[in-house]
């Protein structure tokens, strides 16, 4: 479904989401306070405007009150960030999501009603480090400080078994959610289902328990 979505920062992180979300045929519409930043933008978003993100006029006289979703993308600025984001809260926005460059500035958007934090940097690092410790993980995602997903290349040692041979719930207490073969992906994996060459495992559970899967049950 097409979302209303208004992207405020164009920098690296503002402007890759901008356009990923505009390719995806999303309605977009994409704010700098640098008019040159704007104009590179024309061709990847619905519409573009040259604003000041923390004067509350100007994002009244943008209607930004009629969008779904904000992304607050302005880099290094917390002053601006944060104000941006009051403000957008304030106006009604529903979905407020918002870059952070560290933690104290997750915290402070995290109190003031910023719907999701991000940290672009932060992540992308725990992801880096996940593959760079086991090659076995194709994708890693964060789900608390406990728990996550992991995208995991099937190994010899469960090429031709069953979801149910392998038992892996009970043995290791991770839930195999989905299992993807080239494009396929089956996403309701049956206790009969077989695992082929190739295919990747996306597993569910706690942080050790996936780890024990990873390192002994693969
Ligand atoms: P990144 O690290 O994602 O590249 P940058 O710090 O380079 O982020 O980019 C942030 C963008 O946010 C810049 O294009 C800048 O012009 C824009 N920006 C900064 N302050 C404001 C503001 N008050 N209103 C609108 N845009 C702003």
């Amino acid at each position: 479904m097409k979302k209303q979505i208004v992207v405020i920062g164009l920098g690296r992180f503002g402007s890759s989401v901008c356009k990923e979300l505009y390719g995806m045929g999303h309605d977009i519409m994409a704010i700098d306070s640098n008019p040159e930043t704007v104009s590179t933008m024309s061709d990847y978003a619905s519409h573009t405007a040259t604003a000041d993100a923390t004067d509350e006029g100007s994002l009244k006289s943008l209607g930004v009150r009629n969008f779904e979703y904000a992304i607050v993308a302005i880099g290094d600025d917390l002053q601006a960030s944060v104000l941006c984001t009051l403000m957008l809260k304030e106006l009604g926005v529903p979905k407020v999501w918002v870059k952070a460059r560290d933690q104290q500035h997750q915290k402070i958007l995290e109190r003031i009603g910023a719907d999701r934090v991000i940290q672009p940097e932060y992540e992308m690092g725990v992801r880096t480090a996940h593959h760079i410790d086991s090659e076995k993980v194709v994708d890693y995602i964060n789900l608390s400080e406990n728990y996550s997903i992991i995208e995991l290349a099937a190994s010899k040692k469960v090429i031709g078994k069953t979801l149910g041979e392998l038992n892996i719930r009970k043995d290791y207490g991770c839930m195999i959610l989905a299992i993807k073969h080239g494009e396929d992906v089956n996403i309701a994996p049956l206790l009969e289902d077989s695992i082929e060459e190739g295919d990747i495992l996306i597993a569910m559970g706690h942080k050790e328990d996936l780890k024990r899967f990873e390192d002994k049950g693969l």
